[in-house]
């Protein structure tokens, strides 16, 4: 993929939010979401975001306004859920891309500019749902500090376990308790093995963390048996969202081994409601590198092109809102700021990995990138990472409180854009949720 007409930074379209410099959502961006109006009965169908407000893809295929490509995918975005628009390939996703940018644009005119403007839905009045069927959901680990911080706690004196440098490692999540951002969610129970006890006990989850992370859906699958090549595996990535992996460190720790994290991540995984498009991205790729004296990956996840632009330049943040903030009128303290770009595997090594033994993805899957910690402190994008496994407290100047881990009330946001000169910004928007009391009970 190269730049086209659709990234110029001096794009602008006739709808002003879009043009304000701190927008998410400017005419360069137009990611993809699924929404209806907020307390409506209305179906649920995909829209794109432009400023504030939302493109009504079902709308617009019934105006039939477009032709072709872009024609058939926003029929396909009229439905539900995205995943037969993501299983339609990057010629569908383009050709939409950029038969939206012609109606947005600031010379748009005619009947496709009327017909645009009446399917405008204000991002205010909408609620935002899954952006697809997720049929399945698997999580990496791909950035070497979060790991080496979190082996420092699990396994002080062999932090990397040897297999790190060699393969983007994974566990396969669970679909079912993904929820998109705005969804809170009760502090989960489970069995924890606390310091120095003789058994383990059942309790409310002690050590809640949040991990941030970017989420990506695939698009059109492979057949089982038939292993995506690193050269083709771009083609299989719909687009990419921020994603927060709630953690109970405390059950993680004791049931993780030897077959890997089971409830202490099963019980709510949060993503963004807009999906920023690969195309849309084309503009902050950097090169994909590995620091001197760390292994070359081996060939088949190796390429030329993963080399000069497998990376992304995605800046990210965290903010924790706690009670004692909104009770303030703050808006939270943030925890930690750092780039996609520090993750020691690309998004396409970990398509091209997952698939080498013949593993089929399918459309709307949904792989997480792991927890995306930079090298320094404050690059942390964990709060086990920040409180060296709670034994620091992490302060909040705002509120004047400090933390060691989550606590009730506790409202974590994540945030990315990407921004560099010569290219417009974009963004991600939020990924947000509140950690509620435990219930009363477990059962
Ligand atoms: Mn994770």
């Amino acid at each position: 993929m190269s730049l086209n007409p659709t990234h110029d930074p001096a794009a602008r379209s006739w709808l002003a939010a879009a043009n304000e410099a701190a927008c998410d959502f400017p005419i360069q961006n137009l990611p993809f979401g699924v929404f209806r109006r907020t307390g409506s009965s209305e179906a649920a169908r995909g829209g794109v975001a432009i400023g504030d407000a939302i493109v009504d893809l079902a709308a617009l295929a019934r105006d039939a306004v477009l032709t072709g490509p872009a024609a058939r995918g926003a029929e396909a975005c009229a439905q539900a859920t995205l995943n037969d628009f993501m299983a339609s390939g990057p010629e569908v996703w383009s050709a939409l891309r950029h038969a939206l940018f012609g109606l947005l644009h600031q010379g748009a005119e005619g009947a496709g500019l009327q017909a645009v403007r009446a399917c405008l839905v204000p991002q205010a009045a909408a609620e935002m749902l899954l952006p697809a069927r997720i049929g399945d959901y698997t999580d990496f680990y791909t950035s070497i500090h979060h790991a080496l911080n979190v082996g420092r706690v699990i396994r002080p004196d062999d932090p990397l376990t040897p297999n790190f440098r060699w393969l983007p490692i994974a566990y396969h999540g669970r679909a079912s308790s993904v929820v998109v951002s705005g969804s809170d969610f009760h502090r989960p129970w489970g069995q924890a093995l606390p310091p120095g006890a003789p058994a383990p006990v059942l309790g409310p989850c002690a050590r809640l963390d949040f991990e941030l992370e970017m989420g990506m859906y695939v698009g059109p699958g492979n057949p089982r048996g038939r292993p995506i090549p690193l050269a083709e595996a771009e083609q299989h990535i719909f687009g990419m969202c921020l994603l927060n992996d709630w953690s109970a460190r405390d059950h993680q720790f004791w049931e993780m081994n030897p077959l890997g994290p089971f409830l202490g991540k099963n019980f709510c995984t949060s993503v963004s409601p807009w999906v920023v498009t690969m195309e849309a991205l084309e503009p902050f790729r950097v090169p994909f590198e590995r620091a001197a004296g760390e292994p070359q990956p081996l060939a088949y996840l190796d390429t030329p092109a993963n080399r000069a632009r497998g990376s992304l330049d995605v800046q990210l943040e965290v903010v924790l809102q706690s009670a004692r903030h909104r009770e303030l009128g703050l808006a939270g303290d943030r925890l930690c700021a750092t780039s996609f770009r520090h993750q020691y595997w690309s998004v396409a090594q970990m398509v091209s990995q997952h698939t080498v033994g013949g593993c089929n993805l399918q459309p709307g899957d949904l792989l997480g990138t792991g927890t995306i910690s930079g090298p320094t402190h404050t690059q942390c994008g964990a709060i086990v990472e920040l409180s060296k496994g709670g034994t620091q407290k992490v302060a909040l100047p705002g509120s004047g409180e400090e933390r060691s881990f989550l606590l009730d009330g506790d409202t974590v946001i994540l945030r990315g854009w990407c921004d560099r000169p010569g290219a417009a910004r974009i963004g991600f928007g939020q990924c947000r949720g509140t950690v509620l009391p435990a219930l009363a009970s477990a059962a």
